[in-house]
């Protein structure tokens, strides 16, 4: 009886034995099974949907992957990169291709609601030499912080970049994204004034949005600048650009100016007078801008055709933004900066090579010609060595302006910038500068 009962017990958790190893394997593979898909979904789902979800259901202000070390300082990797892109690539490859940026926005802006049914937006991005997870974070804040339905495309155009990683690598990353991208690869360099309309050339949203390639955009970003250009189509609208650090490559909110240049041609900030603000919508009011800053803007698509482009004879950096800046003013648009779109940008030090030089020269007397009517002595008396160097034919730009029935410099002077004095002293260590 005992020999049985003794069997019984044995049988029986032999059975529970059993029964428990069956249980934990087949836990084993469901959680493996798990895990596998999860991965798959990371790797191939757009990097954008989850983060969406996440930064538009909470209130609380994200952590900045802030590195507080500072140890980058001895790793050569630093001081080659700095020269090479511009930026702490020792700190950017640490952050990899996507992160969470604090929302710099004003509370105001947190009570806007914009219409469900807004235009639809490309993005261009154009980008030479970018420093890899750089180029990547522009686009994954994109994708992750927009709502797909006001995302036509994400255009990015390679202006004959010669890294490495911007090859096959970049082509395998951005596959990740699926469908929304195209990427055009120009066969020389054309610089970012040409790249932006060959951008624009194969774009079908309702709106271009130009970014630079060293951007993450903010919380409820593009919202404000398609609702601004619903309501008129010839207006013209940049986000507020806060400032990413270009060594620790933290976030920082700007604080609200205007764009403004001098006799030079070159950009400049400008303080926002304090009754501008004045009214119910005070800091979150957009602000009505003489110039903008470079390369992130909104504008009509079809109204950027109308209002020329840009002068596609220019080259490679700089004098464009001034250029677009009078046009639109001067003939028949408008542009204001609103505070409660945020794009965050690294301002890179710019290095110029001589022909670069060369190139901003040769820009800057286009604009000069084309724009400053009478007032251009003030500009040859900040930039004297100019006086006689060639700056091709403008006769195009010049029927342009006659053809899009402009105003002239003198109006836009009294209506939209009287605060450009006429030039009276010259400061040689300032028109030396890039001499
Ligand atoms: N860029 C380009 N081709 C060039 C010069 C610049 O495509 O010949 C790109 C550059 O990579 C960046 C954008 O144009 O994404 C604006 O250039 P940058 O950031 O130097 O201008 P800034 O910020 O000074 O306006
Ligand atoms: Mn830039």
């Amino acid at each position: 009886m005992k020999n049985i009962m003794v069997q019984c017990l044995l049988c029986g958790s032999m059975a529970i034995g059993l029964w428990t190893l069956l249980l934990a394997y087949f836990h084993y593979n469901q959680e493996n099974r798990q895990l596998k898909k999860t991965q798959e979904l990371t790797r191939t789902r757009p990097l954008g949907e989850n983060v969406y979800r996440q930064n538009h259901d909470s209130e609380e202000t994200p952590k900045q992957n802030i590195i507080n070390d500072k140890t980058y300082f001895s790793d050569p990797e630093f001081y080659k990169g700095f020269a090479q892109y511009g930026l702490n690539v020792v700190i950017s490859r640490r952050l990899g291709i996507q992160r969470e940026v604090p929302d710099s926005r004003d509370k105001i802006c947190h009570q806007k609601h914009y219409p469900f049914n807004l235009p639809t937006a490309s993005i261009i991005i154009c980008f030479h030499n970018e420093e890899f997870n750089t180029l990547l974070r522009t686009v994954s804040s994109v994708i992750n912080l927009t709502p797909s339905h006001f995302l036509e495309e994400i255009i990015l155009v390679d202006d004959m970049s010669d890294t490495d990683d911007l090859k096959e690598k970049l082509d395998y990353h951005l596959e990740l994204f699926r469908g929304k991208i195209k990427l055009i690869r120009n066969k020389k360099r054309e610089g970012l004034i040409r790249s932006r309309m060959i951008g624009a050339s194969r774009a079908s949203g309702d709106i271009l949005v130009f970014l630079d390639s060293h951007c993450e955009v903010n919380r409820v970003w593009l919202e404000p600048l398609l609702h601004a250009i619903a309501k008129d189509h010839k207006m013209v609208v940049c986000p507020m650009i806060d400032v990413i650090d270009d060594t620790t490559l933290d976030y920082t909110a700007a604080p609200l100016v205007r764009g403004a240049f001098d006799w030079d041609l070159m950009f400049r900030w400008d303080n926002v007078f304090s009754y501008e603000m004045d009214g119910p919508e005070g800091t979150s009011k957009p602000i009505r801008s003489p110039a903008m800053a470079g390369g992130i803007f909104a504008i009509d698509r079809h109204y950027f055709t109308e209002l020329g482009q840009y002068d596609k004879d220019m080259d490679l950096w700089g004098g464009e933004n001034v250029e677009l800046s009078l046009r639109i003013w001067m003939c028949g648009g408008q542009l204001f900066i609103l505070p409660c779109s945020r794009v965050g940008h690294i301002a890179k030090i710019q290095n110029f090579n001589n022909a670069a030089l060369k190139a901003l020269s040769w820009n800057l007397l286009r604009v000069a010609h084309v724009w400053l009517d009478e007032h251009k002595d003030n500009f040859f008396l900040r930039r004297p060595y100019l006086k006689y160097e060639p700056y091709g034919n403008i006769s195009e730009r010049v029927a342009l302006r006659k053809r899009l029935g402009c105003k002239s410099f003198q109006w836009y002077l009294d209506n939209i910038f009287p605060e450009l004095e006429p030039f009276i002293h010259t400061d040689e260590k300032e028109w030396n500068h890039f001499h």
